[in-house]
């Protein structure tokens, strides 16, 4: 299973991924999570990367296909992977169409998880990351309308998109997910 999951900031895709991860038996790939390794261990693209997160900004293209090749390569994702946090921008989807071509390793589906921006706002809030004050949540979210939106559109055109409402418990977000899995025709 090679999934996508999309969605603002805050509507949860990092649980989702983390709950179907398990579920499905493959590994989840947070880039978030990949940046936030890279910054702890002080390697040369965490000290790229850190200003952007800081300041609610995307980090490059460049690094970003870079550090996702790098773990796509792993053995462990043979099996399949749930992407969370990438792609972000139209180029990151042009790139990554190619990688899976090269590898052979087509994508399944592009799940979009829909939450209300209020919502947003409010979970980004109580969640209290480093990053997560009151500036960088809004201008996440801006960059969120403005770069990763469309890719839905990118990805809805090539029949690979399934909306999500994602205001619900969490486990019920995991139950409609996979419901929404197991009804793609493979
Ligand atoms: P959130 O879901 O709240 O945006 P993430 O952990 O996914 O949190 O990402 C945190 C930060 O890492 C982003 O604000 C951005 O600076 C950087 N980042 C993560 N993935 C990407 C990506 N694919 N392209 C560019 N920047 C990224």
């Amino acid at each position: 299973m090679r999934l996508i999951l999309l969605g603002a900031p805050g509507v949860g895709k990092g649980t989702q991924a983390a709950k179907l991860a398990r579920r499905l038996q493959v590994p989840h790939i947070s880039t978030g999570e990949l940046l936030r390794e890279e910054i702890q261990n002080s390697t040369p693209i965490g000290l790229q990367v850190t200003e952007y997160m800081n300041a609610g900004e995307l980090a490059p293209d460049s690094i970003m296909i870079e550090l996702l090749e790098k773990r796509l390569r792993e053995p462990d994702c043979l099996n399949g992977f749930i992407l969370d946090g990438f792609p972000r921008t139209l180029s990151q989807a042009n790139y990554l169409k190619t990688l899976v071509e090269c590898l052979k390793t087509p994508l399944d589906a592009v799940i979009s998880i829909e939450v209300a921006s209020e919502v947003i706002v409010d979970r980004l809030t109580r969640r209290g990351r480093y990053d997560d004050t009151p500036t960088t949540i809004k201008h996440r979210l801006d960059i969120y309308h403005r770069e990763t939106e469309p890719l839905k559109e990118f990805y809805r055109q090539i029949g690979m998109l399934r909306g999500v409402d994602g205001d619900a418990d969490q486990e019920e977000v995991t139950g409609r997910i996979l419901r929404c899995i197991a009804a793609i025709d493979f």
